[in-house]
């Protein structure tokens, strides 16, 4: 099998090939032609750790596989991130491994895709300002994708740890595009593309907050619990996700749904736009992309960093 370590994603892996990858894919989610296998995830009372995996079949891509990983969060005692991953690929024709790909980095560059591919498809004619909520690890990662599928003017951002903000100020500046920090209200009323990506456990972007026309990519909800919009701000949208099954149990949409305001059937997918199957924006006020994170997204950013791996001659062969 092939071997691409953690230490060599940031050389072979690009945000175009990443948004490429997961543009593809959702499509093949869209035509039923890729699907993700039931996610497992379990704490296994030792050192409070996370651990679980997602999987699934892309049938067009011929990308079968799993990645492995979680949350440790007392890694910092190792000199280690909290976050660690690993994605095994499988050859779908006999079964036997053919690559292991570091999965830390990548998770960054596909989550920020998903958002960039929304964006491409969702945002407002003529969006000038970009807003962010959030300015940990991730939102560098979500800012650069999207200035890379949009020409933003302006950057404003806001976080619930304001010491935090010169992140966002510092990724703007290697942009080339100007930076404010401002209140939610602000960012609601001016930005007409706004990214969520933090780990909260509360709205934070509230239904009043926010005037249209505005697409909103809330990329942090990613397990039971989590929250970053106002269920009746998701209730007003029109709502996109990448799978609707994540969408209503571990997503944004949990909370409006268990609220009675919205059903099921008002979440329509993302890659059914990027497909040509379903209508995008089409007049909406505010657009919601409910990016929960599949594991076709990882299979996807990996397979494409075995690809650039080869194409480099740096993929490590181990016999197996
Ligand atoms: P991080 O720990 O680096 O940053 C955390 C962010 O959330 C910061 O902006 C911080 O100020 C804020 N925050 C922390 N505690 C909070 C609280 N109690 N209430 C409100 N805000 C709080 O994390 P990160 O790596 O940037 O990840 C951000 C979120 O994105 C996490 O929830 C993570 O699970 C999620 N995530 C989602 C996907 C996906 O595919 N959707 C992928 C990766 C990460």
């Amino acid at each position: 099998m092939l071997v691409v370590p953690e230490k060599q994603i940031a050389g072979l892996m690009t945000p175009e090939a990443a948004f490429e990858a997961i543009e593809a894919v959702f499509a093949s989610m869209a035509r039923r032609k890729a699907r993700n296998f039931p996610v497992v995830r379990e704490a296994i009372g030792h050192e409070d750790a996370l651990y679980g995996f997602k999987g699934g079949f892309d049938g067009v891509a011929l990308v079968l596989g799993l990645k492995a990983g979680g949350y440790w969060p007392l890694n910092q005692k190792h000199g280690l991130i909290n976050h660690q991953s690993t994605v095994f690929l499988f050859d779908p024709d006999t079964g036997r491994v053919a690559a292991a790909v570091g999965g830390n980095l990548l998770t960054a560059l596909r989550t920020a895709a998903a958002s960039a591919v929304s964006i491409k498809y969702l945002a407002p004619k003529g969006a000038k300002v970009l807003g962010m909520i959030g300015a940990g690890h991730q939102s560098t990662f979500q800012m650069r994708a999207a200035a890379n599928v949009h020409r933003f003017e302006k950057v404003i951002g806001w976080n619930p740890h304001p010491e935090m903000l010169s992140r966002l100020a510092d990724t703007a500046t290697e942009l080339g595009l100007p930076f404010e920090a401002v209140e939610l209200d602000r960012l609601g009323t001016e930005a007409d593309v706004i990214i969520s990506i933090t780990s909260s456990f509360s709205a934070l972007l509230m239904d009043q907050h926010v005037k249209g026309p505005t697409h909103i990519a809330a990329m942090g909800t990613d397990t039971k619990g989590k929250q970053e919009l106002d269920p009746a701000l998701v209730a007003r949208a029109r709502i996109y996700t990448d799978e609707i099954a994540q969408s209503v149990s571990i997503g944004e949409c949990q909370h409006a749904i268990a609220a009675g305001l919205i059903a099921q059937e008002a979440i329509r997918e993302l890659g059914a736009v990027v497909a040509g199957r379903g209508p995008g924006r089409d007049g909406a006020e505010v657009t919601l992309f409910d990016g929960t994170g599949v594991g076709l997204q990882d299979l996807a950013v990996a397979a494409a960093v075995v690809e650039l791996a080869k194409h480099k001659g740096v993929a490590q062969e181990v016999e197996i």
